[in-house]
């Protein structure tokens, strides 16, 4: 049996109700030795480094100062510097070897965010924030998935014309380009099988050929049954995701894997499906 994976659990500070039940519901999975807890809001036994927000020096990497400054004005501006600065702290641990694999919570974010403008409570890019650091690191391949229920628009704004980049979002339109940009229709009702299929036949090939050094998989849930993406997903669909995109990081890229939490409201939702899946990136089940 090769070693267990080393996972990493990234909990910033943020406001909003869908996240009251964590860390609590991850107790489990916290005293695991391969589990490291990375903590921004509570003092917890095992818990080694606080996370830190993004600088203003990170978001100009990516993002506009104009922007920026708009985001300063919206009152969300720290839950978004700290929802964005996990996930590069994330990517700086798993460039550094101490972590494989991680799960970040947000509070907001991520893939409405794009260069100059932001929406649908996403302030800041993270996942691209992260990938302009690794690549002052030398690291040059990079692969988004994306299983949020809506259409990436912010992260496909940043790397539309980036052949480095490969982008596979799931959204509602079928589209795909020579820059490596795909886009998977989930249809308004849709079986779970049906999703998991169009992952295996156009996903997991599409990054085996593309061979990136990291993946970074933009976790939405917003697509259940109930939620205010409902595309007919079961809550069981998520860890099913987790369990292919993981096997595809083990296979291109050593198991660097970054997931970053996006859409999605439910309190109920959220404490149901996110221990199973952080429980299968760290190879507890
Ligand atoms: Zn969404
Ligand atoms: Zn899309």
């Amino acid at each position: 049996m090769p070693p267990k994976k080393q996972t990493g659990i990234f909990l910033p500070y943020f406001q909003g109700p869908r996240l009251s039940d964590f860390p609590q519901a991850l107790n489990n999975i916290l005293s695991q030795d391969n589990v490291h807890y990375y903590d921004g809001v509570y003092q917890a036994v095992n818990s080694t480094y606080y996370v830190r927000p993004s600088t203003k020096e990170m978001l100009l990497k990516v993002h506009s100062d104009e922007m920026i400054q708009q985001v300063q004005r919206s009152g969300y501006f720290e839950t978004a510097s700290y929802s964005a600065g996990v996930t590069i702290q994330a990517a700086e641990e798993i460039f550094l070897g101490n972590i494989d694999n991680v799960f970040a919570f947000t509070g907001v974010g991520d893939h409405h965010a794009g260069r100059n403008f932001f929406g649908g409570m996403c302030y800041f890019n993270g996942a691209a924030l992260a990938i302009a650091i690794l690549r002052e690191k030398g690291l040059k391949r990079f692969a988004i998935v994306d299983t949020d229920s809506h259409h990436a628009d912010g992260t496909r704004d940043i790397f539309v014309r980036d052949k480095n980049v490969l982008h596979v979002c799931f959204c509602s339109q079928n589209y795909s380009d020579n820059n490596y940009n795909i886009d998977i229709e989930i249809p308004f009702v849709t079986k779970d099988e049906d999703c998991l299929q169009k992952m295996r036949q156009v996903f997991v090939p599409a990054a085996k050929a593309f061979r990136p050094e990291i993946i970074f998989w933009e976790f939405g849930y917003d697509a259940t049954q109930g939620e205010y993406g409902d595309k007919g997903l079961t809550k069981d669909c998520h860890l099913e995701f987790a369990k292919i995109i993981k096997s595809t990081a083990d296979t291109v890229c050593q198991g660097r894997l970054i997931t970053v939490l996006c859409g999605g409201a439910r309190r109920d939702l959220a404490t149901y499906i996110i221990p199973k899946i952080i429980a299968a990136l760290a190879e507890l089940d």
